[in-house]
């Protein structure tokens, strides 16, 4: 299975990362996000976001666990889990029917680990003082699918 690895030297590279990841996206994947609290999470959702047309103020939606926008024909959750008390909550919101037609973009998806399936695609990011190292590992053919055209396009 393809991973990607790559070496994001400042803000505006994860900016640019996810305006990348944007321009080849399928109308639906699910990504779910690993990294300490401001390892760059939110700030690759927003470069993504941005590259289809979003000039809102893109916040992790830590309290309302789930934000939702509509843009370029395409239905964009954004998740963050850091505060889930119980898993149950996921079924509240109605996570699972989220999952299949639409992008997912899921910060802390560990918190969440016992209870969601997988997603397309694994995302990790480490701090290295201000650059960030971040790593894509596929889960399903679709991931793989997106990270083969990621990879192709540089
Ligand atoms: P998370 O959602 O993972 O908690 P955020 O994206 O909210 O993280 O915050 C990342 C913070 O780190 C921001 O304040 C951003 O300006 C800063 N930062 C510094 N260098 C980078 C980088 N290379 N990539 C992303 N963010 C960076
Ligand atoms: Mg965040």
């Amino acid at each position: 299975m393809l991973q990607i690895k790559k070496f994001i030297e400042n803000e505006e590279a994860m900016l640019r990362f996810g305006a990348e990841l944007a321009e080849i996206a399928p109308k639906a994947f699910v990504i779910y996000f690993y990294g300490e609290l401001g390892a760059g999470k939110t700030t690759l959702v927003r470069g993504f976001l941005r590259a289809l047309g979003y000039q809102g103020a893109v916040k992790s939606p830590t309290y309302t666990l789930v934000e939702s926008y509509y843009l370029q024909g395409r239905q964009i959750y954004h998740f963050d889990l850091y505060r889930l008390a119980y898993s149950e909550e996921l079924d509240f919101i109605g996570m699972r029917d989220y999952l299949h037609e639409s992008i997912c973009l899921v910060e802390w998806a560990d918190r969440g680990k016992d209870y969601l399936p997988n997603p397309d695609i694994h995302c990790y990011i480490e701090i290295q003082n201000s650059a960030r190292v971040v790593v894509f590992k596929p889960e399903t053919d679709r991931g793989q699918d997106v990270l083969e055209r990621l990879n192709n396009k540089r």
